[in-house]
């Protein structure tokens, strides 16, 4: 849609109106949204660089997860790994303890990988090319051109469900934007509106602009710098846009997890599950603690307590469990995707710690000195609770 007069409006699409501008719109829009973001663009960490590594780990970090929660992970990780070179190398655990509490661990995994895949095939130089780009573990269309265009000033527009729902509200486009013909036309759009002398700042302008104003419920459209071209808002409806898509089906999943306790306070969590199978199934243990050490889990329907004292006997069959105190804690929930997950924690105090290969004794408060995800944590904190004498509580 760059640059001539009006566009036809492709037949597939002419249930919705379109962002059509002709060569001196386009060059005002531009203009506009540029000098908006040059003025008022939020100071982070990662802006005002151009270094690919600096830029590849905040879109990852940034995929499914806050501004703000990012901000503290992405300092640390930085000191850490400075450089495609240290992340390589580094132990994985280590890599997984500098982003446990950040989520979606297959990021932080992808990211190691891709790291060794530029040291063994472009001599530790992140790629310039977008095949080489796109080649990476984990980096895809958006994340490529976030990084080519942002680094290496390349002509490639981003677009993803931020930069989609501000484009859909512009063009007042209805439907499912995740539909193949509309994600197609709206980066042919996104394409269109790109601006080739400042790739980098356009598709930043673009995602700040979804990030501040244009934001998902009650967009700011009196201080937003490409008002006057907007369909959406010309007919009342940017609110309602984009239309909503139908959700997957949330799926209830219970848990039963044995936290143990030593009297110096010690707890033993499992070593990272590396057992493939089953990945598609919503109670799968692995899954749902994100492949990362652990407290003993099982998935369980019935009564949690009697389910984990059967499980554990199977477990640990030398140990004496029909003696066991089960001491429930508080019921923690957690959500992940399409799962609502309810988990029952219960504290088994213990004078030894029973003995299991490959699992790790820490002391219950400090587990996150192995890469945990937050669920592990938060059973955690619930354990911990369970140990204060009821008067202590209030
Ligand atoms: S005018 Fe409103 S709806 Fe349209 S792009 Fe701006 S903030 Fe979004």
């Amino acid at each position: 849609m760059a640059g001539t007069d009006k566009n036809v409006c492709p037949t597939y699409l002419c249930e919705n109106v379109q962002l059509m501008l002709n060569t001196r719109e386009l060059s005002t829009f531009r203009k506009q949204l540029l000098t908006w973001f040059r003025q008022f663009q939020r100071d982070l960490p990662w802006r005002g660089t151009m270094d690919p590594y600096r830029i590849w780990l905040s879109e990852i970090m940034l995929q499914q997860t806050r501004v703000a929660a990012v901000i503290p992970y992405y300092e640390k990780f930085l000191e850490r790994f400075q450089n495609v070179q240290s992340l390589a190398a580094a132990p994985q655990e280590d890599v997984l303890r500098f982003w446990s509490g950040l989520g979606y661990y297959s990021r932080a995994r992808n990211l190691q990988k891709a790291a060794q895949q530029i040291v063994a095939k472009h001599d530790g130089k992140f790629p310039a090319r977008p095949e080489d780009v796109l080649d990476l573990p984990g980096i895809g269309n958006y994340t490529a051109a976030a990084i080519l265009s942002i680094a290496f000033g390349e002509k490639h527009a981003v677009l993803d469900g931020n930069v989609a729902r501000v484009l859909a509200r512009l063009g007042a486009i209805r439907g499912d934007l995740r539909e193949p013909r509309h994600w197609q036309q709206l980066q042919k759009t996104a394409d269109g509106l790109l601006d080739g002398n400042s790739p980098g700042d356009w598709n930043q302008a673009m995602m700040e602009l979804g990030a501040t104003v244009c934001t998902p419920k009650s967009p700011q459209c009196l201080l937003c710098p490409v008002a006057q071209f907007c369909e959406g808002r010309k007919l009342g409806i940017a609110e309602d846009l984009p239309e909503k898509r139908k959700k997957r089906t949330i799926i209830q999943v219970t848990l039963a997890t044995a936290v143990f306790a030593d009297k110096n306070g010690r707890t033993l969590l499992l070593s990272p599950p590396t057992d493939k199978n089953e990945e598609s199934l919503a109670d799968f243990v692995p899954i749902i603690v994100s492949r990362l050490w652990h407290f003993p889990t099982i998935s369980v329907n019935g009564d949690p307590a009697a389910k984990l004292r059967a499980f554990l006997k199977r477990f640990l069959p030398r140990e004496r469990i029909a003696k066991w105190k089960f001491a429930p804690a508080a019921k923690v929930r957690h959500a992940v995707t399409y799962r609502d997950i309810a988990i029952f924690p219960f504290r088994i105090n213990l004078n030894k710690l029973p003995r299991i290969p490959g699992a790790k004794i820490v002391p219950l408060h400090e587990i996150s000195a192995l890469p945990v995800s937050n669920l592990t944590r938060k059973v955690a904190l619930a354990a911990e609770a369970a140990a204060i004498p009821l008067s202590k509580k209030r």
